[in-house]
């Protein structure tokens, strides 16, 4: 069977990477072996567009705020699923110097960063304990992951376009006279590595400069918690599928295995114990890693000693921002020969992968 591209994982790059090309004409095999915790299947789906303690703005944010609103709605709307909901974060300042540090980037950055008045300020206090008042970051938006995943798998098997199955990289053959790639019985014009984390290990780009992060979450149930908000003081309590709740994260860099922590639940249990007023139950604890690198920059294009085989990947902490955005880019790569950003194209590494 012959297709115009063949895409190997189905994670956030992976569907949107698969929907855009698709929306532009072109056939497409996705290889994805159904996997519990994923990146994607773990992550609380939410763009923040400011970050750090210094409140700046993130990477590219005035772009890719926008963009993924139309990118999950369009996509929502092909799978009948609500994917996007414009949200505000409440960040209740743990100590006098975090709730001056708002105070003085206020007037910074108005467009982001607001204060609730006194009123709502105070209407917080019935469910959470906190003494130094609340800062506004909005818009923010609440991505459903989860249905995204779900809904978009269900669209490909439907249309026979996925392949449930693990990608085994030997038997991959770049037949370069054909100007193809074979892959078992299909071929096709290119192959693009969307595998998240698992992609570190491919001969190909193994050389990246990848970072493994793990994140782990608890998820709860907050009975009585309004589900317009996203919560945050240290973690983040974001509404989550089936009426729950979705807690965390951490960054760990040294680790043993990517399973959940004993220290973790209690480090949020005694969190919640303090800074929640009303009852929860704890129902979940999840675990995954975040296929991140060093420069905080996405690798997507095509491989600079390769043209067959291209990747969207690397995408760190920032995937619900940045995978609509760069598989967007990558699409119109492919089709139309267009520039991808410098700072995100893999070409950036073309000394560094010259070996294979
Ligand atoms: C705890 C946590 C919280 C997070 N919260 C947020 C957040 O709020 N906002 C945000 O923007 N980002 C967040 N992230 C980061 C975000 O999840 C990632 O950036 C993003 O999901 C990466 O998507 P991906 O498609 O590259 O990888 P993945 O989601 O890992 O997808 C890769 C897919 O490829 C498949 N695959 C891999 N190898 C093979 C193979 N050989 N054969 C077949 N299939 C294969 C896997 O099964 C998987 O389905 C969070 C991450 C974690 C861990």
């Amino acid at each position: 069977m012959r297709v115009d591209y063949i895409i190997v994982g189905q994670g956030l790059c992976g569907t949107f990477l698969s929907w855009n090309l698709l929306k532009a004409g072109k056939s497409v095999l996705v290889i994805d072996a159904p996997q519990p915790f994923t990146a994607t299947k773990v992550a609380s789906g939410i763009i923040n567009p400011v970050t750090g303690r210094r409140i700046v703005r993130t990477w590219m944010i005035e772009d890719l705020l926008p963009f993924a609103i139309d990118a999950y709605t369009q996509l929502g709307q092909q799978i009948n699923t609500t994917l996007v909901e414009e949200s505000s974060i409440l960040d209740f300042h743990p100590t006098p110097q975090m709730q001056q540090a708002f105070a003085e980037r206020l007037p910074q950055e108005p467009t982001y960063l607001h204060l609730p008045d006194k009123e709502e300020d105070a209407s917080w206090q019935h469910f959470f304990r906190y003494n130094y008042g609340i800062g506004k970051i909005q818009p923010a938006l609440i991505l459903h992951l989860q249905a995204m995943l779900a809904n978009w798998r269900l669209y490909l098997q439907q249309h026979q376009l996925l392949l449930e199955e693990t990608f085994n990289h030997g038997e991959l053959v770049f037949n370069t006279a054909a100007e193809e790639v074979q892959y078992k019985d299909f071929s096709a014009a290119k192959i693009i590595c969307c595998d998240g984390v698992a992609g570190f290990n491919l001969p190909w780009f193994n050389k990246l400069p990848y970072v493994r992060t793990k994140g782990e979450a608890i998820i709860a149930d907050i009975p009585g918690l309004p589900r317009t908000q996203l919560y945050k003081q240290g973690i983040t309590i974001v509404p989550w599928k089936d009426g729950l709740f979705w807690i965390g994260s951490n960054y760990v860099w040294d680790y043993e295995d990517v399973l959940p922590t004993v220290a973790f639940r209690k480090k949020v249990e005694e969190q919640l114990n303090y800074w929640l007023r009303i009852p929860y139950t704890i129902t979940d604890h999840l675990a995954a890693e975040r296929p991140a690198n060093i420069e905080r920059r996405p690798f997507v294009g095509l491989h600079p000693h390769q043209p067959l085989l291209g990747i969207l990947n690397g995408m760190g902490t920032k995937g619900c921002s940045l995978a609509p955005f760069f598989a967007h880019e990558l699409t119109q790569h492919l089709l139309h020969q267009l520039p991808i950003n410098p700072l995100a194209d893999v070409q950036r590494f073309k000394r560094v992968l010259a070996d294979r």
